[in-house]
């Protein structure tokens, strides 16, 4: 899979050399470049922003620099162009799922008020576009929600996680939340694990696991239950 990020802070994603990203982009299985929205201005002090039609407070990002960027890194495949928005639909399992069989995505990280419209409504005639908030609350910019679902889609890759059997026990894998784990040693700090854990009956382990993940989503998050 190729991934592009384009932003004003491209050094967001240098967390994406680290650990298993890392090993996927080192083994080809996926290719990421970051890209430095500023490098498409053409004045002297690099600007990409300016203040709103309609006034309201703060800076918006403008058209020209993304238009530019786009027409380097878009190409003529059709990629998949997300842009992160708080006023965005909501990321989630099936959606990573969904974009991890794509070939190409690209980011579009806004910072300020966000971006010009039109660069979305633009990139709508050369990509397929998708405006995706990573949850309810504003962060400062796009890049640690892009980094975050890239996370997400490239782990569903195949050969990107060492075990693919982790991706299907995993939360919202089913709807549910997953069962409470746990490790050795067997009692710690006057905490025991579960008896059930240690009989050695799997079907009935499969049992409790079931309940334990419908009584936590109950808890937790009672909204994915009327889904
Ligand atoms: N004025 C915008 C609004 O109210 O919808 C918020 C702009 S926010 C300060 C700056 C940038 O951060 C956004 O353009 C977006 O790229 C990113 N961002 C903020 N919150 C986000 C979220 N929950 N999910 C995805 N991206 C987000």
């Amino acid at each position: 899979m190729k991934i592009d990020a384009i932003s004003i802070f491209p050094e967001f994603f240098d967390v994406l050399e680290i650990s298993l990203l890392g090993k996927a982009q080192e083994s080809g299985l996926i290719s990421f470049e970051a890209h430095n929205l500023r490098n498409f201005t053409h004045d002297r002090h690099k600007t990409v922003d300016d203040t709103p039609y309609g006034g309201g407070a703060g800076m918006l990002m403008k058209p020209e620099p993304w238009g530019e960027a786009f027409d380097q890194v878009i190409g003529k495949d059709r990629p998949v162009v997300i842009f992160t928005s708080p006023a965005g639909k909501p990321f989630n399992q099936e959606l990573a799922r969904e974009l991890s069989h794509r070939e190409h995505l690209v980011f579009a990280c806004g910072r300020y008020e966000g971006i010009d419209q039109r660069v979305v409504d633009y990139a709508g005639t050369v990509a397929e576009v998708h405006e995706i908030s990573i949850g309810d609350y504003v962060l400062n910019g796009g890049e640690v929600a892009a980094v975050a679902m890239i996370e997400a889609i490239a782990r569903l890759i195949p050969g990107v996680i060492g075990n693919n059997e982790s991706l299907a026990e995993e939360s919202h894998n089913e709807g549910l939340l997953e069962a409470p784990s746990y490790t050795k040693p067997q009692s710690w700090r006057g905490l025991e694990v579960p008896e059930m854990l240690l009989s050695g009956h799997h079907a009935e382990i499969e049992k409790w696991r079931k309940a334990q993940s419908l009584e936590r989503t109950k808890q937790n998050r009672p909204d994915l239950l009327d889904k």
